[in-house]
């Protein structure tokens, strides 16, 4: 198993793409620790995992407060003894012109978004230290790589920042075996995204950008993170993974 002896923590682990990441690092012997602000949902992920024989834990977490973020890790070690992995996912969407876009608006996806990043990976730290180590993989977008007229500018801003932000964990962590990586996923099919595929002009403006033609799968983003999360990418830090149907090779 590839993340045997691992513990992991994902943020917004409770649908989307951070339960499919939750339910394959599970399958891949991880022990998972979901923080979520949807308690339900994220009770059920747990339910799930743990019915199939997997280890994990809810943990209430919303990444704008750094005591929720305390408490996460320290659930991570109080449960399961250590934290190795810590992804960063959770995210909101929405948005539009710059001209229409609030001060409140702009301040509350930054604060999700790359705020909720920052705070994740300066509590994560310390208990990587103690565990020897570590892999902190942020979940930016395609869109902190290229600009688009359909996205607004504070998702565009904020995903850019969890991009360098990644840059400037790796460097100042290195030496302690602490990585960090960015992974860069188009256009996926989760809850974020339902809107727009319901709508039959949105969704073929999206699909007519994507070079492979679709939507991508939760799943084929959550092979990219365990594979940054696991000691097959010992070597791998600093770097953006783009898994995004071809989107930015145009
Ligand atoms: P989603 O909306 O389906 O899931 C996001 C999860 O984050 C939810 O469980 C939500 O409750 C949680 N969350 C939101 N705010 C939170 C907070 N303050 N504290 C804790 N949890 C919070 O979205 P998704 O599509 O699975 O997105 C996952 C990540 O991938 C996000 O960072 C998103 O920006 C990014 N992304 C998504 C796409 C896409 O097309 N779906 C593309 C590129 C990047």
């Amino acid at each position: 198993m590839r993340l045997a002896g691992k513990v992991a923590l994902i943020s917004g682990g409770a649908r989307g793409m951070g339960a499919a990441e939750a339910r394959l690092f599970a399958r891949e012997g991880a022990q998972v620790v979901i923080g979520d602000v949807l308690e339900a949902e994220g009770r059920s992920v747990e339910a799930e995992i743990k019915a199939k024989g997997g280890e994990a834990v809810f943990a209430q977490l919303d990444v704008t407060s750094e005591s929720d973020w305390q408490r996460a890790v320290e659930i991570a070690q109080s449960r399961f003894g250590r934290l190795n992995v810590l992804v960063n996912n959770a995210g909101i969407g929405g948005g539009t012109r710059i001209e229409e876009t609030t001060l409140e608006d702009w301040d509350r996806m930054m604060a999700v978004n790359a705020t909720g990043v920052f705070l994740g990976t300066k509590t994560a730290i310390a208990a990587m230290r103690r565990a020897g180590g570590g892999s902190i993989i942020n979940i930016s977008s395609q869109l902190g790589l290229v600009g688009t007229d359909n996205s607004s500018p504070q998702y565009q801003a904020s995903k850019g920042a969890v991009r360098l932000l990644t840059k400037a964990t790796a460097i100042q962590y290195a030496r302690e075996g602490i990585r960090a990586n960015s992974v860069h996923p188009g256009p996926i099919v989760t809850p974020m995204t339902e809107r727009r595929r319901a709508d039959p002009a949105q969704r073929q403006l999206m699909i007519s950008r994507i070079p492979l033609g679709r939507y991508g799968e939760p799943d084929e983003v959550a092979y990219g993170v365990l594979y940054l999360a696991s000691d097959e990418s010992a070597y791998v830090t600093g770097s953006e993974l783009v898994i995004d149907g071809g989107w930015t090779a145009q």
